[in-house]
């Protein structure tokens, strides 16, 4: 067994009560790491590709990774892999703290969940002991409520991941929680929801093995120091958010479901106008040195983490300008255990199915703070309009019908994030080929757009290459886990990685070789898709972003025939 690693994961079923702990072989090990990489491979193992993602049979895996444990920074993280109930397609979320630390200290480098629980239960793992406790107390309680009420009964050593009231009622892009961060997207709190488990307690002591404990500290203390310098400055001083009003700029702040590039009320949710008038303080996920969470007050003293994504998408993808308003809904997808980027791509689809009279309910409108806030806890319950959304807005449009699919925000049933296709068209690319559908931390391409690299608005084969570059390295990232917003202090990315694994697994690992791993893992989950019943028109995007130029910015148009161009040649590029 290589340093670094325990060498077996731990396999649970709920249904039985039983576990066991199943080798891993060095080979698996070093050709898929660990995160994200390994999650896939565990997933084709137990044949998950073909099941329903919410039958009990169904694995969900936490998957850590080598460097969790170590002192390098950020590497606190567990990625949440499964089947998505969203997509059909392969989901892989990250989240980031203490949970990756304490489950891995139980033995093992991920744990895979199978099975159903006879009443609604919690998963404790002490040590290498498994056990199932009921939790129906914790029946519609929130994320927070439910962490803080398992650490006073079970000890407050323990780390917890739970899911809200949405998990429970398997509403497609639940999350699970830990600590006020999410496993995101693509419903991998749907799937925990369908076992009955409301949440999983670790603790344990079994720390793995640094191959060269030295080595490894001077890599740490050089990359803590680089963490602290001016290619991490922004997020420390402004956040996630920071961006906003330079998208809102170039036309690329996705408006009143994508309807327009630019909000012309941004200024009130950017960073710079929240932070005059509310309290503010930073937070970082355990063993980070970047701290890229800013905690809003909000009313009688309450916070809430405020990122890019979930102002834009409660925000501007709204129409809502109230401040307030989109924090407190921010909030409110925290406390329910919902995705903040498909909630608000749902709920801004289905206001413009109202506005067109194709959906009745007339007070479901754009810029209404009040409309969105009441529709998130119906999604949260499933009751009413919000029993429809609660599937996303793929299936709301089949629903609802009237061509609405070809303004679904949505690409293989995920919710497109805060970047305007047309105004950004390597991005564009990203997303229609992503293997868990349209998404910004699988394909960093976006990056790409405001770089010298490419005209962001009129793209040519030439920006496949570099798209293909960005998904790679995220897929790397995901799988050593180190956070992304650490990207920007690697001199050479893939030879420092390298340094890193062997520092801590002593293997003779080089940059070429985690290039091709960081393949490896992309075709995995393409080979994932293919089992699911992929076919090449999943890679595309809704027609809105195909056949109508930007409003305000003509030049930002992109036609079927150019996009299609680009995912064939992004096709021929991987071999595919
Ligand atoms: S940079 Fe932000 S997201 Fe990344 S590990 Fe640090 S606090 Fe967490």
């Amino acid at each position: 067994m290589p340093f670094g690693y325990h060498g077996c994961y731990l396999r649970i079923d709920v249904s039985e009560g039983t576990s066991e702990y199943v080798p891993l072989s060095d080979t698996v090990l070093r050709q898929y790491l660990g995160g994200s990489g390994l999650g896939v491979k565990l997933l084709l193992d137990e044949g998950a590709a073909v099941m329903d993602p919410l039958a009990p049979e169904a694995p969900l895996v936490f998957a850590f990774s080598p460097l969790v444990g170590s002192p390098l920074t950020t590497s606190a993280k567990f990625a949440v892999v499964s089947k998505s109930p969203l997509t059909g397609r392969i989901n892989d979320s990250l989240a980031s703290s203490g949970f990756a630390i304490a489950a891995k200290r139980c033995g093992c480098d991920g744990i895979v969940i199978v099975g159903r629980a006879a009443e609604l239960s919690v998963v404790v793992i002490d040590e290498t002991d498994v056990r199932m406790e009921p939790a129906t107390e914790y029946r519609g309680a929130t994320c927070r409520e439910t962490e803080s009420g398992l650490k006073a009964r079970l000890g407050a050593n323990y780390r917890v991941a739970s899911i809200g009231q949405a998990g429970e009622q398997l509403v497609r892009y639940a999350t699970i929680s830990h600590d006020g961060r999410h496993a995101g997207r693509g419903g991998s709190g749907a799937v925990l929801g369908s076992k009955n488990v409301k949440a999983i307690a670790v603790r344990g002591q079994h720390r793995a093995e640094w191959a060269n404990p030295e080595e490894l500290t001077t890599i740490s203390i050089s990359l803590s120091k680089r963490s602290f310098g001016p290619a991490t400055a922004k997020y420390r001083e402004l956040g996630t958010a920071t961006n906003l009003l330079t998208f809102n700029r170039f036309g690329a702040l996705p408006t009143r479901n994508f309807q327009s590039g630019t909000f012309e009320e941004a200024a009130s949710l950017s960073p710079e106008q929240l932070s005059t008038t509310r309290s503010k303080t930073r937070e970082s996920c355990v063993s980070c040195t970047i701290g890229c969470e800013h905690i809003y007050t909000l009313g009688s003293g309450s916070g809430v983490r405020v990122e890019y994504e979930s102002l834009f998408a409660l925000g501007s993808l709204c129409g809502v300008s109230d401040a307030d308003a989109v924090l407190r809904a921010s909030q409110r997808c925290d406390e329910l255990g919902l995705d903040t980027i498909s909630t608000g791509g749902t709920i801004a689809f289905a206001m413009e199915c109202v506005e067109r009279g194709w959906l009745n309910e007339p007070w479901l409108t754009f810029g209404s703070a009040d409309a969105l806030l009441r529709v998130i806890d119906l999604i949260g319950s499933r009751q009413g309009i919000g029993d429809l959304l609660a599937d996303g807005s793929r299936r709301a449009a089949e629903a609802i019908g009237h061509h609405s699919i070809d303004f679904a925000p949505q690409v293989k049933g995920l919710e497109i994030p805060g970047y305007e296709p047309r105004a950004l068209q390597t991005m564009a690319l990203g997303f229609a080929v992503g293997a868990r559908g349209a998404d910004h931390n699988r394909s960093g391409a976006y990056e790409v757009d405001f770089s010298d690299k490419v005209d962001r608005r009129h793209v040519t084969l030439d920006a496949v290459r570099h798209a293909i570059d960005t998904e790679d390295k995220a897929a790397l990232m995901d799988s050593m886990i180190i956070c992304k917003f650490l990207r920007g202090v690697f001199e050479d990315f893939h030879a420092e990685a390298a340094e890193m694994l062997r520092s801590v697994t002593g293997w003779d690992v080089t940059a070429d070789e985690l290039r091709e791993t960081a393949k490896r893992i992309v075709s995995a989950k393409r080979q994932f898709n293919l089992l699911a019943g992929w076919t090449p028109a999943e890679d595309t995007l809704p027609e809105r972003f195909l056949s109508t130029p930007l409003p305000n910015d003509p030049e930002a148009s992109l036609s079927r025939e150019r996009l299609d161009s680009l995912v064939a040649e992004y096709h021929r590029q991987r071999g595919w």
